[in-house]
C-alpha cells in the first residue's frame, strides 16, 4: 500500500514539466499527509527542473513551498491534527542529532538536510518529491502551522523566500532604528523589504532602474538609491548596519560595501558561486566590515516567522497559476516577469487527477 499522488515532473534537464503519477509513502508515525492547496513557484525550481547546478535526479517534482490542509496523521503525530493549516519549506529531514540540528538549525545540519525535492529519504532511500503536485508525506518535525488569518494563496513563498531573508534580519538582530539595505527587488528582494519594515527598520532598495521605485516605496521600502548614480551611493557611505544580497547571479559588490557602516554586514541570500570581480579589502578592513552568507531558516525560526506574519498580516506578493501554466512561468521567470512570485492553484492539478 502506497498513496498514490499526481505531479507535475520534468523527466529530464531539456523537457518540459507534464503529468506525472508517482507515489507517497505510507504514513510513519510521526508523519502527516498533507492535501496541497498552494505551491510557491521558486527559482530554484527552474534551477533544478534544468540541471543548472548539476545532481538533479531525473524525474524531478519541484516545489519547496507548500501550503496545504493535513489529512491523515501516523499514530504518533502530536502536533497537528486532521484539518489544520499547514506549511512545508525547502527540507523534510535533517540527522537530528548534530550540533547544528540540536539548535535548531536544520538547514546546516552537518550531515546535510533532506531536500523536499531531489533529495533522498533518509529511512527508505527514496526520491522525495516537492510539491508540484497534490499531496505530500511529512514528518510533523518538519512541518510548519500557518495562521488561519492570513490570505493563504500568499503564504507559500514565505516557506522560502520568505525564510531566506528573516534568517539574516534575525542573525544580525534588525529592529527598532536599524538600517537596512536590500539589494535586488523579485521574490526575495520584496519579502526582505516587506519583513525588514515590519522589524521597525529603516529601509533602503539599491537598484539599477528608476521604475522600480513606485513598488519598492509600496512594499514598505523608505529610500531608493539608483546605485549607478555615483551621488547617490556617496550620500550613503558608511549608513547601513546590513545589507541583503538579493540578486541570484554574479555581480559586483565593491561599490556597496563603503555603504557598511563600521562592523556592519553584507549578506549573500540568493547568488551560489565565485563573485566577479574579486572583493577589494580595503573597506572591509578599514570598517571592520563582513561579507557573509545565508541559507533559508530553521524550522522553529520559520514558525516564528509565520506567526510573526500572522501578528503583522505580511503575505507575499503574487501571480495565481495553473499547474498546466508552469512552463510558461518558468520562461517569464527567466525574464524577471513577475511580481513577485507564481503561486500554483493546486486545484488545477485535482480536476486533472479525477479524469
Ligand atoms: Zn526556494
Ligand atoms: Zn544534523
Amino acid at each position: 500500500m502506497s498513496i498514490k499522488v499526481l505531479g507535475f515532473a520534468a523527466e529530464s534537464n531539456t523537457t518540459p514539466l507534464a503529468p506525472y503519477y508517482f507515489e507517497r509513502r505510507d504514513l510513519r508515525p510521526d508523519d502527516v499527509l498533507i492535501d496541497i492547496l498552494y505551491s510557491g513557484v521558486c527559482h530554484s525550481d527552474l534551477h533544478q527542473a534544468r540541471n543548472d547546478w548539476h545532481g538533479s535526479q531525473y524525474p524531478i517534482v519541484p516545489g519547496h513551498e507548500i501550503v496545504g490542509r493535513v489529512v491523515a496523521v501516523g499514530n504518533q503525530v502530536t502536533k497537528f491534527q486532521v484539518g489544520a493549516l499547514v506549511g512545508v519549506g525547502c527540507m523534510v529531514d535533517s540527522c537530528r542529532e548534530c550540533s547544528p540540528c540540536q539548535h535548531g538549525l536544520e538547514q546546516y545540519c552537518e550531515e546535510g538536510c533532506i531536500q523536499t525535492y531531489n533529495g533522498t529519504d533518509r529511512h527508505d532511500h527514496r526520491p522525495t518529491y516537492g510539491g508540484y503536485s497534490t499531496r505530500i508525506v511529512c514528518s510533523e518535525d518538519f512541518v510548519l502551522s500557518v495562521p488561519e488569518n492570513l490570505d493563504i494563496k500568499a503564504v507559500p513563498p514565505l516557506l522560502c523566500a520568505g525564510i531566506t531573508t528573516w534568517s539574516p534580519l534575525r542573525h544580525w538582530n534588525v529592529g527598532q532604528g536599524s538600517k537596512v539595505a536590500v539589494i535586488g527587488l523579485g521574490g526575495l528582494g520584496h519579502m526582505a523589504i516587506k519583513l525588514a519594515h515590519a522589524l521597525g527598520a529603516e529601509v533602503t532598495l539599491f537598484t539599477r532602474s528608476l521604475n522600480k521605485v513606485e513598488d519598492a516605496k509600496r512594499l514598505g521600502a523608505d529610500h531608493i538609491v539608483l546605485s549607478t548614480d555615483i551621488e547617490q551611493m556617496q550620500a550613503v557611505q558608511n549608513h547601513f548596519d546590513l545589507i541583503i544580497d538579493t540578486v541570484p547571479n554574479v555581480h559586483d559588490i565593491n561599490p556597496y560595501v563603503p555603504t557598511l557602516t563600521l562592523s556592519g554586514t553584507l549578506v549573500f541570500v540568493g547568488f551560489l558561486g565565485e563573485l566577479a570581480p574579486m572583493i577589494n579589502t580595503v573597506s572591509l578592513i578599514l570598517g571592520r566590515r563582513s561579507i557573509a552568507g545565508s541559507a533559508i531558516g530553521g524550522i522553529q525560526e520559520t514558525q516564528e516567522l509565520l506567526d510573526f506574519c500572522g501578528e503583522h498580516q505580511i503575505t507575499a506578493d503574487i501571480e495565481m497559476i495553473q499547474m498546466q501554466e508552469i512552463n510558461e512561468a518558468f520562461t517569464r521567470m527567466e525574464h524577471s516577469d513577475v511580481k513577485y512570485r507564481f503561486v500554483i492553484d493546486m486545484q488545477s492539478l485535482k480536476v486533472t487527477e479525477t479524469v
